[in-house]
Parts: C-alpha cells; sequence; structure tokens
C-alpha cells in the first residue's frame, strides 16, 4: 500500500518488543517512511541485534508499506569530544550503530554532530576524523548528518560548520556522508523558514547541495526564531506555523526526499502522529 506518488512521509516509531514491530507501526499511522532507534538512545548499552530479530525486522518491511527506514543514533555519543575516553566510547557507540543498520539493511543513519566543548575548530577536526574512523571500519549505510538547534557548544547549527564537515572527510569516503535537515533546529538556529524560505534553500544549495540532502525531520518549534532551543511542537501549531510546512510539500525540489515527523505523540500516540501526517498531506 505504498502512497500512488512514491511520497516518503512518516515518523519515528518505536521499537518497543523489538526492531521487528516498527514496520507495522508505521503501517498503523499510514506512514510510508519511518525513523527508528536501534537501541536504547540514553544509555551506552550496545546489543548486538539477534539474527532472528533481523530477519523478523526485514520480513516485517517486506510486507509493510513503509519502503524508507532511517535511524537515528544514540544522544550520548559525542564525536566532537577532547575527552579521549568519551570520544573512544562514542566512536565504539557509532560503530556499533552502522554495523546494526548494515545487518538490518537499513540505508541511512541520522546523527547529530558532537559538542565541541571549548574549541570550535578543533572540535570540528575531531567529529569529523571519528566519522572517517567509524565510516572505514564498517561498509553500509550512508551516514546523514543533522542541522542542530546550536543549543550549547553543539556543532552543526550553520551551513558552513556541516560543509566544512563533510568537506574533511576524503573523497573515497565522503559519498557515504549526506544531510538531515530539521526545520525546527533551522529555525531555531536562525534559518527563516517562515519569512525566507527560498533565501534559506539558495543558501542550502550553494553550502550544502540540495542533492546531499537525504532526509527532513518536519516539527513545528516551540520556542521563537534564532532561540537556539530544541523543543519541538505539532506541525502548523508552533511558531512555525503551517506555511513552511505548506511549502515544502509543494516544492517540487522535496518531492522525492524521506520526510519524517518527531512531534510530540500526546495521549494516544498512534491517534497523534496519523492526525499530523493527515494534516501534512492536506498541504498539497
Ligand atoms: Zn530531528
Ligand atoms: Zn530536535
Amino acid at each position: 500500500m505504498t502512497s500512488p506518488d512514491g511520497e516518503l512521509l512518516g515518523a519515528h516509531v518505536s521499537t518497543a518488543g523489538g526492531v521487528g514491530n516498527a514496520p507495522s507501526r508505521g503501517d498503523e499511522i499510514g506512514a510510508t517512511a519511518i525513523q527508528i532507534f536501534t537501541k536504547t538512545p540514553n544509555q551506552w548499552r550496545e546489543p548486538r541485534l539477534a539474527s532472528e530479530e533481523i530477519e523478523r525486522f526485514k520480513l516485517a518491511r517486506r510486507r509493510s508499506g513503509v519502503p524508507a527506514v532511517v535511524t537515528h543514533d544514540s544522544y550520548l555519543t559525542n564525536l566532537a569530544s577532547p575527552d579521549d575516553k568519551l570520544r573512544a566510547k562514542s566512536v565504539a557507540s557509532f560503530k556499533a550503530e552502522l554495523h546494526r543498520c548494515r545487518s538490518l539493511g537499513v540505508e541511512f543513519v541520522v546523527t547529530h554532530p558532537g559538542n565541541h566543548m571549548g574549541d570550535r575548530d578543533t572540535g570540528l577536526e575531531r567529529n569529523a576524523a571519528a566519522y572517517v574512523e567509524c565510516l572505514e571500519a564498517e561498509e553500509g549505510p550512508m551516514v546523514l548528518l543533522e542541522t542542530t538547534a546550536g543549543t550549547g557548544t553543539a556543532l552543526g547549527s550553520t551551513f558552513e560548520e556541516l560543509a566544512e564537515m563533510r568537506q574533511l572527510i576524503p573523497h573515497s569516503l565522503r559519498e557515504r556522508v549526506g544531510f538531515c535537515a530539521d526545520t525546527c533546529h533551522l529555525y531555531s538556529a536562525g534559518y527563516d523558514l517562515v519569512n525566507n524560505w527560498d533565501g534559506v534553500w539558495q543558501e542550502w544549495d550553494d553550502e550544502l547541495g540540495l542533492s546531499n540532502l537525504h532526509c527532513l525531520h518536519l516539527n513545528d518549534s516551540m520556542y521563537p526564531f534564532d532561540s537556539r532551543r530544541d523543543r519541538h511542537e505539532l506541525i502548523g501549531e508552533g511558531t512555525l506555523g503551517p506555511e513552511p510546512f505548506e511549502k515544502v510539500r509543494q516544492d517540487d525540489r522535496f518531492r522525492d526526499i524521506i520526510k519524517v515527523i518527531e512531534t510530540p505523540k500526546g495521549d494516544d500516540p498512534v491517534a497523534t502522529d496519523r492526525r499530523m501526517l493527515g494534516r501534512l498531506r492536506g498541504y498539497k
């Protein structure tokens, strides 16, 4: 039951009970794309997926109407950390994520660039070097660097920084590095999607290339423009309002890009996600 126009639109869904349960949760909300965690994102524990669980996931995915799957990596990793121990732990964790993705046959891992904790330039270099180490060690998925809201010392809140990060990856591996744009984070980081839609995407294309954009996180924001805060709101009900989401749905440049919502799920996650996806589909 792929959508007639091949549109890849969905939500972050739970993997409670195992990753094999995720595709049917996508079906439940009428999604054609899902994002999942392959582990508990706020714990360091790195589970190995049992081969039965991997097969269960692949079968469920084939049977479902969800062709597009991306994973989101752990919240704890900091590949830019100046602390050697923490960085080594983060590298091990990210390698494990890439490994799980490859086993599952998932094509994309979305990741937040790290926190530099003091010096931006050296942090950026450490971050890029860590991606290189992980990509060299683990074949398989593409890594999508997500635009961040720029809280604290977070890297990746400007297009320049993201471009620099990718530039630091050697040519042979750079093909495996792309981007994920989060509408809430962009707005919080000072990219005005409400008043300057075309300008922002022109700047994106100049700095990062629209062809390197593989995933969009469609989230409204609880905080004002340029707030550097990261709190998602329901589509059309936050400071961005409906217009940017109407534009993203109407703009041909984004037609084939995987779109995932990470909006609050309320008391009834299935009903809320269905409602949000219905709202987005209405913006035609
Ligand atoms: Zn996001
Ligand atoms: Zn966020």
